[in-house]
């Protein structure tokens, strides 16, 4: 298959999971921006409706208003600001646990898939399950992964680049808190699909990164360990 929409003419869909830091955003916007198709960073989904339940006074263990904020969430919910702070993050990757949460996001994610805004022909999701459970039938799937110390490097770098100081000790406990919450979890845990190009980027930059996945995706070859669905 090549970056077009299928011949059944459904949108053509990448997905691209990883834990934290490890690169998959920059490389789905990348990918989207030179493919011409929507991009979702469905993280921020769960950022909104941790944002949400701090705003309503609720805890980390109140899943009827987290599930009525995933519920209601709308586009405007996630460009604020705030969704990046870490005690977001943190309560982020809990909410993500509560089935009813994943249940109304599925329903947000899958809608951007089949119908990726503006019009455009496919859609990049980037997340923890979107090749396992969100879009299973994805034409491309990549999961982006890097050692712990890399991960919290480059966390750190963006903070400094933000302005912000923090400190390294501090950020690889929070970022390995948060990698195991997401893999032990029951609902969706992160994990590579079976049919994923895993590519682990300790040691490439974002540049080698994206090369290497739009030659895959534009049919180049470079084969990962294993094939795309489809293609
Ligand atoms: O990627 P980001 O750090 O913004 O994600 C915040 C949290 O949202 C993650 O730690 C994870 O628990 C959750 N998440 C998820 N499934 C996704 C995307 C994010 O569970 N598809």
């Amino acid at each position: 298959m090549s970056g077009t929409a299928d011949a059944g003419g459904r949108p053509l869909v990448i997905a691209v999971d990883g834990p934290a830091a490890a690169g998959k955003g920059t490389l789905a916007r990348r990918l989207a921006r030179h493919l011409g198709l929507a991009h979702l960073d469905t993280g921020r989904l769960y950022r909104a409706v941790a944002l949400k339940l701090i705003a309503a006074g609720g805890g980390a263990a109140d899943e009827a208003t987290a599930a009525r904020a995933a519920a209601g969430l709308v586009a405007e919910d996630l460009e604020d600001p705030r969704l990046r702070e870490e005690e977001v993050g943190q309560l982020a990757s809990r909410v993500a646990a509560m089935p009813g949460v994943r249940a109304a996001l599925l329903a947000f994610q899958r809608r951007f898939a089949a119908a990726p805004p503006g019009g455009a022909r496919g859609a990049v999701l980037d997340g923890r399950d979107i090749g396992t459970a969100v879009c299973p039938d994805a034409a491309f799937k990549f999961f982006v992964t890097a050692s712990l110390e890399a991960r919290a490097g480059r966390r750190l770098k963006e903070l400094a680049e933000g302005g912000a100081s923090a400190d390294r000790g501090a950020v690889l406990a929070d970022m390995a808190k948060r990698d195991r919450r997401d893999e032990a979890r029951a609902h969706a845990p992160l994990k590579p699909a079976e049919d994923a190009i895993v590519l682990d980027t300790t040691e490439l930059d974002a540049d080698a990164v994206f090369a290497r996945v739009l030659a895959l995706v534009e049919g180049r070859g470079g084969a990962g360990p294993r094939r795309p669905r489809g293609a």
